[in-house]
């Protein structure tokens, strides 16, 4: 029969829940198996403590305890997925696993982590002439470089700390929970220095914006990412330094809309060389080529140029330049160039022969007017 939870905890069954945790914390604290190491009996002592805290200061356990014992929290371990064997083993694997495994290699095997300087994010616009060439730019970015003074070390006499034996976390116990949290002596390095360097107070690197220059490969476009190893902060004390990543982004382009590998543009063309045709200089992004309208040309055609477009990050092929035709209406026309529309106009006759399209639209007015 196991012992009572009051019993463990040494409370009273009208503990309130800040009782009860006081109980256990001086439980736990005092059985904790990182302060009695090898010690078997601390340690059942100890999760004796955690079980008993665990039932009591989850209310609903609790009443189920209160009311029939050790019997009412283990069936319901079955629904609540605790206090069956395997269940209970679970959580005691997970809370515990590293104290009495991970933990201990951790100490001889030097957990600490180095602290590694933050990755850094630097937000590029360039042109697309630039995304579609490449280019190399000259980017400033505030961030932390190493200490010349002290090359990057901190100063000299590098120690083990003495707080965290060289883990870079101390252990401290919050309720059921074992919490592992940075070491406050030597904030996670895991070592002291004895001499600080006093041009980074001890810190190995300081704050300065850096000058760089990247290099852009051509064929970028919005969204790439390039990624610029080392060239993040510089870590604590001759850590590793972080990366820098150049985010991309390609700026509107007066003429120019650019989709993967192929480049849109608007053509104006005048309300003549749609009837009658014609050749007209288009623009790309490496000059001008000659872009030839045939006739009876409507709004809203796109021709596509093959290979005047751009040349991808990722693929080896050009894209296409895609010219979408808009006619233009006359304006500012005078009483002369008036008169001979109107007379174009009479030319043309009420029947609908010279405007196919205008024609199946009006016949299919037509059908809907008188179709019920
Ligand atoms: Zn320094
Ligand atoms: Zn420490």
């Amino acid at each position: 029969m196991p012992r009572d939870y009051y019993e463990i905890l040494g409370v009273s069954k009208s503990a309130t829940a800040q009782e009860l945790k006081r109980a256990y914390r001086k439980l736990a604290m005092k059985y904790h198996p990182d302060r009695n190491p090898n010690d078997k009996d601390a340690e059942s002592k100890f999760k004796e403590a955690s079980e008993a805290y665990e039932i009591l200061s989850d209310p609903q356990k609790r009443t189920a305890y209160d009311q029939f014992g050790h019997a009412g929290v283990n069936q319901q371990g079955g629904a609540g997925g605790f206090g069956g064997a395997g269940g209970f083993g679970d959580i005691f694997g997970d809370i515990f696993g590293d104290i009495f495994g991970g933990g201990q290699a951790g100490r001889s095997g030097g957990r600490a982590r180095a602290r590694r300087g933050a990755d850094l994010q630097y937000n590029l616009d360039i042109t697309l002439e630039e995304a579609v060439h490449g280019v190399t730019k000259k980017i400033k970015v505030p961030t932390y470089v190493s200490c010349d003074y002290c090359h990057g070390h901190g100063g000299s006499g590098k120690q083990t700390c003495a707080t965290c034996h060289g883990a870079g976390a101390v252990r401290m116990s919050q309720g059921f929970f074992s919490v592992e949290q940075t070491c406050p002596t030597c904030h996670g390095r895991g070592s002291t220095i004895k001499d600080p360097c006093k041009h980074c107070h001890g810190q190995g690197r300081k704050e300065e914006v850096k000058s760089l220059s990247v290099k852009i490969p051509a064929g970028v476009d919005t969204g790439d990412r390039i990624r610029l190893s080392g060239e993040g902060e510089a870590g604590e004390q001759g850590a590793q330094p972080g990366d820098l990543y150049v985010q991309v982004q390609v700026r509107q382009h007066p003429i120019f809309e650019r989709n993967g590998s192929d480049l849109y543009c608007e053509v104006p063309i005048s309300f003549i060389t749609a009837c009658l045709g014609g050749e007209l200089d288009v623009p790309t992004i490496d000059g001008k080529v000659k872009l030839k309208i045939p006739p009876e040309t409507q709004t809203g055609k796109m021709f596509r140029l093959r290979g005047k477009g751009v040349k991808a990050l990722r693929g080896s092929s050009m894209g296409d330049l895609m010219c979408k035709v808009t006619v233009e209406t006359p304006v500012n026309l005078n009483s002369k160039q008036k008169e001979l529309l109107h007379q174009f106009a009479d030319s043309l006759g009420q029947h609908h022969t010279h405007s196919p399209k205008s024609k199946s639209w009006f016949d299919n007015v037509k059908e809907f007017f008188s179709g019920n």
